[in-house]
């Protein structure tokens, strides 16, 4: 199962967790891999996405303000799509940066 590991920043590197025998990540984690059916899995940290897909979802924060939450699709460089919040503007094909803050993924554009 994948674990979060703290860097010495003190944000989480997002791991996926990635069958020994054949090397196929799985995300979210899986008793068996849907590839060879090993049940043998290492932690691979995950640094990049590449945004897919991008929307809004709108609603309203604990004091009733409406709020706004950007959420993208990515396909990381480990092989498994996640769904991100994003930090930065959101542009189809772009590289973005994978960290985990407070439990959440955040998207991180590469380039401004
Ligand atoms: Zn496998």
């Amino acid at each position: 199962m994948s674990t979060p590991k703290r860097s010495a920043c003190g944000m989480q590197m997002f791991t996926v967790d990635q069958c020994t025998a054949c090397g196929h990540c799985a995300y979210p984690p899986r008793y068996l891999c849907p590839r060879c059916h090993g049940a043998q899995w290492k932690t691979r940290r995950v640094v990049r996405g590449i945004l897919q897909q991008y929307t809004e979802t709108r609603g309203r924060d604990a004091e009733g303000a409406p709020r706004t939450v950007p959420l993208a699709t990515l396909r990381t460089d480990a092989g498994p799509l996640v769904v991100a919040r994003l930090a930065g503007p959101a542009v189809k094909g772009a590289s973005y940066t994978l960290t985990l803050q407070d439990q959440a993924l955040i998207a991180t554009p590469d380039s401004p």
